[in-house]
């Protein structure tokens, strides 16, 4: 279905002298595909079941509270009670893809929030027809599949093999952080976006750090920042509970 008007818009351009004709090549080329994303681990945990023909999605067990992150940057389209799920999220990706995610006890995202990947957007429970904390996960093709694919394959192209490490699989650091409303910013900058307000000592895994604004807080002078993908954006150095100002052990963003 793609294929034939960018067919009809080469040869249209060809006609209209825009393209040598050696362009015609591009009739070669693939179908357009979609662009997918670049995924994080939506929960770590243990794969106590997995898809087959009576069971939609992958089963990721771990205790109840653990984060549950979002597998990809998209806009939220469900956020709420379901039965069998007792809570469910549904994510629409930028790919046109969807994730969906069951019997989580916590909700953090709403309906028509856009979120970023591996953003953290639920925690684990065993709410509905469930026998333990899990996070039911599934991926569709788009909006109005009623059948999910098969994840493993799905996360895989998209970078995740399960089982998974939250963090994307790239080098990081556990911290915590301490201080009370500490801003989470969309740059290392002071004048960029708060995206979410820690309101006290909070686990993080930090990725990645780099120079920015210097912050002078709390009788502390620091320019380095600390990258936490869960939560979308940058904190201040001087808030992470380590007394080096440049974090050992991470790597530079
Ligand atoms: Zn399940």
């Amino acid at each position: 279905m793609r294929t034939t008007p960018l067919r009809l818009l080469a040869a249209a351009a060809v006609a209209a002298g825009l393209l040598p004709l050696t362009a015609g090549a591009a009739e070669a080329a693939p179908p357009a595909k979609p662009a997918g994303y670049a995924g994080s681990c939506p929960a770590a945990g243990t794969i106590t079941q997995g898809w087959h023909s009576g069971h939609d999605g992958v089963d990721i067990a771990n205790n109840r509270g653990t984060p549950i992150y979002s597998a990809g940057p998209g806009t939220v389209i469900v956020s709420g009670p379901a039965s069998g799920y007792g809570q469910w999220i549904r994510i629409r990706h930028d790919d046109g893809t969807v994730t969906e995610y069951g019997h989580m006890y916590e909700r953090l995202v709403s309906v028509n929030q856009r979120v970023s990947s591996g953003q953290l957007i639920a925690r684990m429970g065993s709410e509905g027809q469930s026998t333990g904390p899990h996070l039911h996960f599934e991926a569709h093709s788009s909006t109005s599949s009623t059948r999910g694919m098969d994840p493993g394959p799905y996360l895989s192209a998209r970078g995740v093999g399960l089982p998974c490490t939250p963090g994307g699989g790239t080098p990081g650091t556990n911290f915590t952080t301490w201080g009370t409303s500490v801003r989470v910013r969309a740059d290392a900058r002071l004048n960029a976006a708060v995206v979410r307000t820690l309101s006290g000592p909070t686990p993080v895994h930090v990725d990645c750090q780099k120079r920015g604004d210097l912050v002078e807080a709390e009788g502390y002078k620091n320019d380095a920042w600390s990258h936490i993908p869960a939560l979308g954006g940058y904190v201040s150095n001087i808030y992470i509970d380590h007394p080096d100002a440049w974090l050992p052990g991470v790597r530079t963003c």
